[in-house]
């Protein structure tokens, strides 16, 4: 009952923001150490509250409703994320870069203490490549003499660096108005974090599976002109595209017509740009050689794009070339290769043909019904409260974990917690997971099952 109770202002976080709003989103980047939390939590004031877990590569970035001088943002850091000592530097620069794409503003936070170090360079370089408005927070400000530090960071050349104190509050409201002065009004970035518009797709895949076929294929004559779709901000890399009498747009379209060269660190930026489109889309296409073996290459973008907590359609291009035989090996490396997506549709097309073209759009729609489903938690404890009845938890040491009471935390992804008397075994939550997909279906969305145990 006190769990019921608990529980049922629950799962309204994202969901209950109005359709069709699009605040502006501000990154805070810097290195570890800097203050970035301090200066979020500074923000946010007590008036804190987590908007989502931001699914990504490291599933360190996390956003938050924000408001200063009546306006509302969200506030993104990236602040939690593991330091490892060999590739930080790396680290810190991929990590700024993927949160700067997805943002209108960004907070540079520095040690004025500590002064530029050449990981401060690395980022510098990609916030002025970016050219979008940066604040620089020289932070650890804590009192006067402090400040002639700040101004070395003027040597930036990102303009005046505003001496903060995140710790204490000095400073902080002179860079919240700075800041609300460069932020726009509305998000141009389309990124996750937004809701409503048109649909946001990403065309993944490893390099030559026809990902820029395939949408020179969809684009065609029904190109929308960006200005003409209500409510959206004019975005050069992505495109309106007309199918099935909806607007849909394909995230970062440029990145797919840009070829990357296949040079030293092709794979990387490769994955880099398979990241950032799955961070500002609801629903992935992976598009993979038919033709060809099924490889690692593919297999591990399947599970970015899960990782990503984004849904996913398999679409299977060159279709046209396929013989019989082929055709049947086909099947046999899907059922061996595949394993960690039997849910995901599947479509057979040719970008070439545009063979079955029209079976995309469905498969979408199914994907993102799922993506978005939501099971009411009476029926979802009705539904548990059956199967544990019928295979209850194997007994362990002479004790049986009981499953007290689940509820649906989330959708875009559909995430599950499950509170439970005891250790849930890996291999029961799996068969959990595969009765829930059973009973509700989620077609084409990874779901997320986890655990809490009372004592
Ligand atoms: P992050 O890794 O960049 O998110 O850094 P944190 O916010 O976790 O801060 C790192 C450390 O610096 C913590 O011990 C903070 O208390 C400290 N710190 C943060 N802001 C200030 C500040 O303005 N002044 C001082 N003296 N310490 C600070
Ligand atoms: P991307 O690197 O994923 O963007 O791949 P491209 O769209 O550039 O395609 C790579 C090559 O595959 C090009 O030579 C395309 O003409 C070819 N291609 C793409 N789709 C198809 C298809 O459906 N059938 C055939 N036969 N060739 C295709």
């Amino acid at each position: 009952e006190e769990d019921q109770a608990l529980l049922s202002g629950e799962g309204a976080n994202l969901d209950g923001e109005a359709e069709g709003e699009a605040r502006p989103v501000v990154a805070v980047v810097g290195r570890p150490n800097v203050g970035k939390s301090t200066l979020v939590n500074r923000v946010l004031g007590r008036r804190e509250a987590v908007v989502e877990d931001v699914p990504g590569v490291t599933r360190d970035r996390v956003a938050y409703d924000a408001e200063w001088s009546g306006r509302r943002f969200t506030l993104v850091d990236t602040g939690g994320w593991e330091v490892d000592a060999t590739g930080i530097h790396l680290r810190v620069a991929e990590q700024a870069e993927v949160a700067v794409e997805l943002a209108d503003a960004v907070m540079f936070v520095v040690d004025a203490t500590v002064g530029a170090t050449d990981t401060d360079d690395a980022v510098v370089k990609l916030l002025r490549r970016s050219g979008k408005p940066v604040i620089l927070v020289a932070n650890k400000v804590d009192d006067q003499r402090t400040e002639a530090e700040a101004a070395m960071l003027w040597s930036f050349g990102l303009g005046e660096p505003y001496p903060v104190s995140a710790l204490h509050g000095r400073g902080s409201g002179d860079v919240l108005d700075a800041l609300m002065a460069v932020l726009p009004e509305r998000s141009g970035v389309g990124g996750a974090y937004a809701r409503g518009g048109p649909r946001r797709v990403a065309l993944v895949g490893r390099p030559n599976v026809g990902k820029s076929s395939l949408l020179n294929k969809l684009a065609g004559e029904d190109r929308v002109v960006v200005d003409n779709v209500a409510g959206t901000t004019r975005d050069p890399v992505d495109e309106f595209i007309e199918l099935g009498g909806k607007t849909w747009r394909f995230v970062d379209t440029a990145g797919i017509r840009r070829r990357v060269h296949l040079t030293r660190g092709a794979d990387f930026y490769a994955s880099l740009r398979t990241q950032t489109a799955l961070e500002k889309a609801e629903v992935a296409v992976v598009l993979i050689d038919a033709e060809d073996s099924i490889a690692e290459q593919d297999i591990r973008v399947i599970q970015q794009v899960i990782d990503s907590g984004r849904a996913v359609v398999l679409a299977f291009n060159k279709w046209d070339l396929l013989d019989e035989e082929r055709r049947y090996y086909l099947e046999r490396e899907i059922e061996r290769e595949l394993v960690q997506v039997p849910w995901a549709p599947r479509v057979n097309i040719s970008a070439l043909t545009g063979r079955h073209m029209d079976r995309l759009v469905p498969s979408l729609e199914t994907a993102l019904d799922s993506w978005d489903q939501r099971v009411p938690t009476g029926r979802l404890n009705a539904f548990f409260g059956e199967i544990v009845a019928a295979h209850p938890h194997p007994v362990r040491s002479g004790k049986q974990p009981r499953i007290l009471f689940a509820t649906q935390a989330s959708t875009r992804p559909p995430r599950f917690v499950i509170f439970a008397s005891g250790f849930i075994e890996a291999g029961y939550r799996r068969f959990l997971e595969r009765r829930l997909r059973e009973e509700f279906g989620f077609e084409g969305t990874p779901i997320e099952l986890s655990v809490r145990v009372r004592e």
